[in-house]
């Protein structure tokens, strides 16, 4: 049995892509799986979205695709981030589908010769990566006349999560007056993301969530019925007195101003714990909040348990449910400035997943 775990519930990933697909019509979902799905486990994620009739999956690199496809992902795989010339084999023998941004990318790719599906990418606003659309005629025309099938065309949202945001319009008007010339049978469309799909006016053929298949909803508004995959849990190593005057962790950066019950927890920024939440956060023992209390070390973390009496062995929850309480993972990504996303993605390799 584990100290720190991270438990995945597989039927609330299964609710959220149902919830998702229903909501994006006869718009296809693409899993979303790069960052081993969110630090959720890529394959078993990918292999319960498959289970669900998801055709279409998405990652950021090369590897990552040869992962799942040796893992028995069937279909279709977009290397969200393209690909270098030392990865063009690996491509095909993986049957794998590459972005294609720059025209750097497209003299490689043509010059070794390689015969790979593609899909386009256009930046209309987001200025990451992707062509101007103006040149999306030329581009389409050296990659078709050098014998590549170009299977789609797409781009992403910069402020799909702040509705109302005038970018959002913009860029899918843009989007799709480029794509028109191309919208010949069988070519892909898309440009949305998890909050695009609530967002967006039209979706094209294909929408790419991420978080919201985890059950993380970009929105300040939580009425999307979306449900948390992850519980993030660990357990008491010590239970112990602490007197007033006395302090707590390195720098002392809380001082006791009356006896304390402090549990000593086995989880610190080594596991994804970070030290950013040191005398922030809060946990839950025996479903109960309890306040962390000094600095979070890289193996553990101490928090108040004065009103909950725990014992050694006991579990503690860092985000996730407890009888009936729970602390969401935006909540700590607030207090370390940040969001959710770097919490799920930032839980460390140490921690093991368990799938319930
Ligand atoms: N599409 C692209 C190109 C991305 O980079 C990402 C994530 O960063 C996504 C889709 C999924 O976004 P989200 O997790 O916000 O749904």
């Amino acid at each position: 049995m584990k100290t720190i775990f991270c438990e995945i519930h597989l039927p609330h990933i299964r609710h959220n892509f149902r919830l998702l697909q229903q909501r994006a019509g006869h718009t296809r979902i693409v899993g979303v799986v790069k960052a081993d799905a969110y630090g959720h486990g890529d394959v078993p994620v990918a292999l319960c979205l498959q289970s669900e009739g998801c055709t279409h999956f998405a990652v950021a690199r090369v590897h990552e695709g040869i992962k799942l496809r040796k893992a028995g992902i069937h279909g279709d795989i977009l290397i969200m981030s393209g690909s270098f010339p030392n990865e063009f084999a690996a491509l095909r023998e993986f049957n794998l589908t590459t972005v294609v941004y720059c025209e750097e990318n497209i003299e490689e790719m043509v010059r070794e010769g390689i015969s790979v599906p593609v899909h386009i990418k256009i930046n209309t606003g987001m200025n990451r990566l992707g062509f101007r659309p103006d040149r999306l005629p030329w581009v389409y025309r050296t990659l078709t006349e050098a014998g590549f099938a170009v299977r789609g065309i797409m781009t992403h949202m910069a402020c799909a999560d702040e509705p109302g945001s005038p970018t959002i319009g913009a860029q899918e008007n843009l989007f799709y007056r480029s794509l028109e010339p191309y919208f010949q049978e069988g070519m892909l469309g898309h440009l949305s993301n998890s909050a695009g799909i609530f967002t967006l006016d039209n979706l094209g053929s294909l929408a790419r969530p991420g978080i919201m298949l985890y059950g993380g909803n970009p929105f300040a508004d939580k009425t999307v019925d979306l449900r948390p995959a992850m519980t993030f849990k660990t357990k008491i190593l010590q239970v112990k007195r602490v007197f007033p005057g006395e302090g707590i962790s390195y720098g002392h950066s809380f001082v006791a101003d009356r006896e304390m019950l402090v549990a000593t927890v086995a989880a610190g920024y080594a596991d994804g714990y970070s030290r950013l939440l040191s005398n922030k956060a809060r946990v839950l023992v025996n479903g109960q909040y309890a306040p962390q209390v000094g600095r979070v070390c890289m193996d553990m973390s101490m928090v108040d348990v004065t009103h909950i009496q725990p014992a050694r062995g006991d579990e503690v929850v860092l985000f996730g449910e407890q009888r009936g309480q729970c602390i969401y993972a935006s909540e700590l990504a607030e207090l370390m400035g940040t969001i959710d996303y770097e919490v799920f993605c930032g839980i460390s390799p140490r921690v093991k997943r368990i799938y319930t």
